[in-house]
């Protein structure tokens, strides 16, 4: 396999969910390697934001160095993909806060959207980008996307409050979720996020 057949996906290793988001890539047979520090970059052709706590990653980030060059590896046009946390790092705009972010998702979110009562849940998402069946998708203190700039594609919506809203969402490179594929069998939206690494989407 040529390199850019099998890109080398970098795993933002710092806090939360990584090691589940490393799983799903190697399955699908793409070679990964955890970022925890800032020559962790080198080299890499793509990487995964996981979910866990935006503002711990956000801050860690600006502390190791990393925020900045991720940055200009991201608006460089290298791959990126974030799930529930790494979504909200992701955006521009994070209702009411002013944590640290990578700001490349031309998209304001709403943090624990979901509220308190229903703190995790599932779904069956219908998402055309991945074919006809339906993907389980599992939400945990989940953000919402409220509202996204022209170049931004819903992949995916759910009924909040009668209103849908983007729980998945692509802008070129950029993709990302509010759910967390990671945790469940189901590799199409990973293998999705290969397509795009490869440019084949
Ligand atoms: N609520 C978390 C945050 O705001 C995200 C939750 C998750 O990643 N599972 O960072």
């Amino acid at each position: 396999m040529t390199r850019e057949k099998n890109p080398l996906v970098g795993v933002l290793a710092l806090q939360g969910a990584f090691r589940e988001h490393v799983a799903a890539l190697e399955r699908l047979g793409a070679a990964t390697r955890e970022v925890r520090q800032l020559k962790d970059l080198d080299g890499i052709d793509a990487m995964v934001i996981p979910g866990g706590e935006s503002t711990t990653m956000g801050k860690l980030l600006v502390d190791l160095g990393i925020m900045e060059p991720l940055r200009a590896r991201i608006e460089g046009g290298m791959p990126v993909y974030g799930s529930c946390a790494g979504l909200i790092l992701l955006c521009r705009h994070i209702e009411g806060s002013a944590q640290p972010r990578l700001g490349v998702l031309d998209a304001t979110v709403r943090r624990n959207a979901f509220g308190r009562q229903v703190d995790s849940f599932e779904a069956d998402l219908h998402i055309p980008e991945l074919g006809p069946e339906p993907m389980p998708a599992v939400f945990i203190r989940a953000p919402v996307i409220l509202s996204t700039g022209p170049g931004v594609k819903a992949l995916a919506r759910v009924e909040m409050d009668g209103a849908e809203r983007a729980v998945a969402v692509r802008e070129g490179r950029i993709l990302a979720t509010s759910f967390h594929p990671e945790l469940t069998p189901d590799t199409r939206f990973h293998r999705y996020f290969l397509d795009i690494c490869k440019g084949a989407v």
